[in-house]
């Protein structure tokens, strides 16, 4: 039996300026080092034939599947701010797409596969490190409900890379509801291609915000549609203490999901000034500056789309003024419900934003970690004599003084303690990707050609929010010496 993959692709139909059609470069010896099963079955393939040979080859990229049609997707997009006119994919190549379980339109993409003509001066190739940390992660995100790209499949190719030293080559099969990004649309603004930004912006609209169609301003819907979508992804992630790392244009997707994980990190204690990247010198993509540079990335999109506005200029900027700005409402909207929802509150009052910005300055003082704060938090809702909050504090007094607070706060709520407890415990994970686990998990399987450590953290990553006695100690932050300061883009 061969493996059917269910391609019904439309992103390839539009025109040639889109893309360029490239297939993957096959690589020596394919072994499958993962596959998601469950998400296979999703998207309708079958994942016992995905686990053979010739599996391993299509996931690889050394044997393209009946019905692909191998692309490498154009966009633009500003790196840091400085605006380049063509990046494009340059070690990506979108297979085609499946409609999955629940009608959702889904792109297959192989990400190392090989060079592409946008592949400028890179080798089209990806380590095995920022594969392993690329899977985990947004595997974790997932589970943690935000919205996200996934990893099908994580494959090593049997060649080196040469990165600083020679490293294992791996590709990772990423599904995406598409991989068109603020990037896409910058692509053609500054070609000056009104008719394909238009062609773009229809395809979006039909593929990601249907309720749109009809609409008598699509245009405008569309960019408010993208807004809502990006300033509550952004509030996800600030209230699970992720820091995406490299908010560049072309790194922010339109359909809404987090994408492209390179040098991202969740925070282990507190710091809202808190980066991790060793490329963002300037900390322009701190963990607190996220909201702010997702909002300076739809300006840029909103720029895109001022020509089918469809009015004078200055009207049409006026009109993109006014839907960014709600960007800073809704993003407060969802973060401040985040964190009531998070010290566990069920109703809103006056006070609460100061209640909760009161525990966020005194965690940051007292360098308590975040994860575990709330998820003691939690505990403490239930039993006023637990105290694993506290222990989180450099001056557990600190929490003493807020605790006291907030439990004035939550005696004025019906729930019972136990209640209280459960619904936290909902939105406070116990088990985040931590940054010292991640580090260990890719030593092992570099150096070790060891995928046990990775197994089990994906596994304990997949039920975030249930306790897990047996594997309480991938709750726990870095000992001093296990701290990761820094991580790296590792293209
Ligand atoms: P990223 O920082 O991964 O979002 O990538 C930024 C741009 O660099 C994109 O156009 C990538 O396709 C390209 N790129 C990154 N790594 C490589 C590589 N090893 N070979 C070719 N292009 C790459
Ligand atoms: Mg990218």
């Amino acid at each position: 039996m061969t493996v059917h993959f269910p391609f019904q692709n439309s992103y390839s139909a539009l025109p040639d300026s889109f893309f360029a059609r490239v297939a993957p470069t096959p690589v020596a010896a394919p072994r499958l080092i993962k596959l998601n099963r469950a998400l296979a079955v999703q998207l309708g393939l079958d994942p016992d034939l995905l686990e053979t040979p010739e599996g391993a080859e299509i996931l690889a990229g050394k044997r393209v599947p009946e019905g692909a049609d191998p692309i490498a997707m154009a966009y633009a997009g500003h790196q840091f701010g400085q605006f380049v006119p063509q990046l494009g994919d340059g070690r990506a190549i979108l297979l085609g797409e499946v409609i999955d379980k629940d009608g959702v339109r889904r792109d297959i993409q192989l990400k190392g596969s090989g060079p592409t003509p946008f592949s400028r001066r890179g080798d089209g190739r990806a380590a095995l490190g920022p594969v392993l940390r690329e899977y985990i992660v947004c595997e974790a995100m997932f589970a943690l409900g935000i919205p996200t790209t996934r990893s099908l499949a994580a494959v090593v190719t049997g060649e080196h890379v040469i990165r600083e030293t020679a490293l294992p080559g791996a590709v990772l099969t990423r599904v995406a509801s598409s991989h068109i990004r603020v990037g896409t649309f910058q692509f053609f603004a500054v070609r000056r291609d009104t008719d394909a930004i238009r062609q773009l912006a229809d395809h979006v609209i039909a593929r990601h915000y249907p309720e749109l169609l009809g609409n008598e301003r699509p245009y405008h819907a569309l960019l408010a549609g993208v807004v809502a979508r990006q300033a509550d992804l952004v509030a996800r992630w600030l209230l699970v203490g992720f820091i995406h790392g490299v908010m560049n244009t072309d790194n922010c997707s339109i359909s809404g999901e987090t994408i492209d994980y390179g040098p991202c990190a969740f925070m282990d204690t507190y710091d809202p000034a808190q980066v991790f990247s060793s490329i963002d010198e300037m900390g322009r993509y701190a963990y607190a500056n996220q909201p702010r540079i997702a909002l300076w990335n739809l300006t840029r999109l909103a720029e895109c789309l001022l020509p089918l506005f469809g009015e004078e200029q200055e009207k049409a900027i006026e009109q993109a003024q006014e839907i960014l700005g709600a960007f800073p409402d809704i993003f407060s909207k969802a973060y401040q419900a985040g964190l009531r929802r998070k010290i566990g509150l069920f109703t809103e009052r006056d006070g609460d934003d100061a209640l909760i910005q009161d525990l966020l300055d005194a965690m940051a003082k007292n360098q308590a970690d975040f994860t575990l704060t709330f998820r003691r938090l939690g505990d403490a809702a239930g039993d006023p004599a637990a105290d694993d909050a506290r222990a989180q504090f450099m001056d557990p007094a600190a929490f003493d003084e807020w605790a006291k607070r907030w439990r004035e706060r939550t005696a004025l709520e019906p729930q019972t303690a136990a209640e209280r407890r459960t619904a936290m415990n909902a939105v406070n994970p116990m088990f985040i990707p931590r940054n010292h686990r991640v580090e260990a998990v890719i030593q092992a399987a570099v150096n070790n050609d060891d995928y046990a450590p990775f197994e089990e953290l994906v596994k304990v990553l997949a039920k975030p929010y249930e306790d897990q006695p047996e594997h309480a100690a991938y709750a726990d932050p870095p000992l001093p010496d296990q701290r990761v300061l820094q991580t790296f883009c590792g293209t």
